[in-house]
């Protein structure tokens, strides 16, 4: 039997039988939990973000869990520090007395996207217009590997929002605007966790953000979703109850209220319909500092914490103030207005997960997994998972696609050359930034690399320099990075002026115009269309630029579909399939080529 480091050298005890492999899993978490002491599952309760603690923490407060959040991020950024330090965590945690090992949390929300050199996937909203379940699966057992050669156990992910705002800054974590296209990409859960927790790279996957976030009204991130019950049901709920059929091991609160309650405090949502009506058995996570919010006032409160555990959170995102929350939990829980047996019940949902996931076994990084950051294969994997995302919207007189040979083709705009801005939110850094942030190819360099060796490619960013002698003209426009609410956009949805300033110099040379669009969602372009020749959605792609031009050339055909209606004009969002509205491009629209 192999052991993982012991505390002391108290040789002769013999194994606890939390500890032995070979009992059954409920055996082995009843035994743990009947040794734990109030303040060991408190700990179990209580993540704090990596930087707020030291190794000493972990073990003089038996803290259960840590998350790195978007950019929380070891210095220098390469998989093997991360590996390094998820290990010198993880030995702290077991040298407390009962050896229970952490579960290190991080958003990998397309592909292992805070660690520089990994492979950056498409966003959620690309990938659901490919329709692929099946590749979304080997998409997750891909990231899985990524994230495992990092020591990393948990990915906060898949986002099972239902996006019913394109208004909304995380439209594009979203699968798409109707119910059925994220129940289908819950796929992406199998491929997380494996056939079986525990198995060959296997990491804990979240359903989140539990549940209505997509339905907000105005699309304002963490606002308020004002549904019936019956709409709550069929609308948001049905990706939840896909991905629990998947056996997904944890689940995270949405910061969003439902008619003006916030979840995070919802007894009926949480107790009632998740963890009673939906019998699920794994444990439920709030989101960063969620707690906070259930009153409204800035910083948690007891009534707070109560009124969150109570209501059946098991472990609290509390990246700063994990002290005081400890104190406050405990103080709660002494005072009887938390009772015992709801710790208990967050204790075994959350050492059942810890115990299927083999961290007791296996609790240091399995470094066999560490060549597959950025791998060649993933690499791959991705590029054909973008070229299956492009959604062909326009294509006059059939200037795409491009010829590959002989060909004259003039590349301008701010997102041709630019991986930061192609990969959007969540790469890196939590707002993502523009440049060459992490190793890839940019859409330009894809469109060199495919082009035939007759044919000329001519770039200039802002479109200058271009002539009549040119056959196609390729504008990449759209949007910069953003994540959550910083990506909320009321107001205007169109093009911004520079990017209206390229095309402009590209369609005054006479030369026939191709718009990529690089964006999170849909843009109110319906003014311009009329005068663009072809228009391509290439939505956010990630690191491998090179299937948007798979597309463009026609190496692979257009079959992406949309997974969202495309608005007239940003005065028509909300704008969802069968709502009555007449979008510019109704939900499930693609075109290919003829030939
Ligand atoms: C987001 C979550 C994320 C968490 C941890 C929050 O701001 O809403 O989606 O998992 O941060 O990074």
């Amino acid at each position: 039997l192999m052991l993982p480091a012991a505390a002391g050298g108290a040789a002769a005890e013999a194994v606890p039988a939390h500890l032995d492999a070979g009992r059954p899993v409920k055996d082995r978490v009843e035994s743990l939990l009947s040794r734990m002491t109030l303040d060991e599952k408190i700990g179990q309760m209580t993540q704090p973000e990596r930087q707020n603690v030291t190794a000493d923490d972990i073990t003089r407060y038996r803290l259960g869990s840590l998350l790195s959040g978007g950019g929380s991020v070891p210095t220098p950024n390469t998989p093997e520090s991360w590996a390094d330090m998820y290990d010198g965590f993880q030995r702290a945690a077991l040298a407390t007395p009962r050896r229970v090992p952490l579960i290190y949390g991080v958003d990998a929300v397309h592909g292992h996207n805070n660690v520089v050199g990994a492979t950056i996937f498409p966003h959620n909203i690309g990938l659901g217009a490919t329709r692929d379940p099946e590749l979304v699966r080997r998409i997750g057992a891909a990231t899985a590997e990524e994230v495992s050669g990092t020591g990393v156990d948990w990915n906060f992910a898949p986002c099972l929002c239902v996006a019913r705002d394109d208004r909304w800054g995380r439209t594009y974590e979203s699968f798409g605007e109707v119910p059925e296209l994220p129940a289908a990409m819950s796929s992406i859960v199998t491929g997380l966790q494996g056939p079986r927790l525990g198995g060959p790279a296997s990491v804990l996957a979240t359903a989140k953000h539990y549940v209505g976030d997509g339905g907000t009204t105005g699309g304002t991130d963490q606002g308020n979703t004002e549904v019936s019950k019956a709409e709550l049901r069929r609308v948001h709920l049905p990706p939840f109850q896909a991905a629990l059929r998947r056996g997904v091991g944890s689940v995270m609160i949405t910061y969003s209220s439902w008619n003006g309650v916030k979840a995070h405090g919802h007894e009926y949502l949480i107790n009632g319909l998740l963890k009673r009506e939906l019998r699920f058995s794994g444990f439920v996570i709030s989101d960063y500092n969620g707690i906070d919010q259930i009153d409204g006032q800035p910083g948690f409160t007891p009534a707070e914490v109560r009124t969150a555990i109570n209501a059946g959170i098991d472990m609290v995102m509390v990246p700063s103030e994990w002290k005081r929350f400890i104190e406050t939990l405990r103080a709660e829980v002494e005072a009887g207005r938390v009772p015992l047996s709801r710790i208990d019940d967050a204790n075994r949902r959350i050492l059942t997960k810890k115990v299927e996931l083999g961290l007791f076994e296996r609790p240091l990084t399995d470094r066999r997994y560490l060549g597959t950051v950025g791998s060649a294969e993933h690499r791959a994997l991705a590029r054909q998972a973008v070229a299956r995302s492009q959604v062909l919207l326009k294509n006059d007189r059939d200037v795409l696609p491009l010829a590959r040979n002989g060909n004259r083709i003039f590349v301008a705009g701010k997102n041709a050359d630019d991986i930061g801005n192609q990969s959007g939110g969540w790469t890196i850094t939590w707002q993502g930034s523009s440049g060459p942030i992490t190793p890839g190819t940019t859409i330009l360099e894809g469109i060199r690399q495919t082009a035939g060796r007759s044919s000329t490619v001519t770039y200039s960013k802002d479109g200058s320099g271009i002539d009549g002698s040119y056959k196609a003209a390729v504008a990449v426009v759209g949007e910069k990075p953003y994540a959550e609410f910083m990506g909320d956009r009321p107001g205007a949805m169109g093009l911004d002026d520079e990017d209206l300033q390229t095309i402009e110099r590209l369609r005054a040379s006479g030369v026939p115009v191709v718009v990529v669009l690089v964006s999170g969602r849909p843009l109110d372009v319906a003014e311009q269309l009329p005068r663009w020749n072809a228009l391509l959605a290439s939505w956010l792609p990630g690191t491998e630029g090179r299937g948007v031009a798979d597309v463009l050339f026609g190496v692979t055909r257009p079959t992406g579909k949309l997974p969202v209606s495309w608005m007239k004009s940003a005065g028509q969002q909300p704008i969802n399939r069968g709502d009555g509205k007449a979008p510019l491009f109704p939900f499930g629209y693609g075109l290919t080529y003829r030939r």
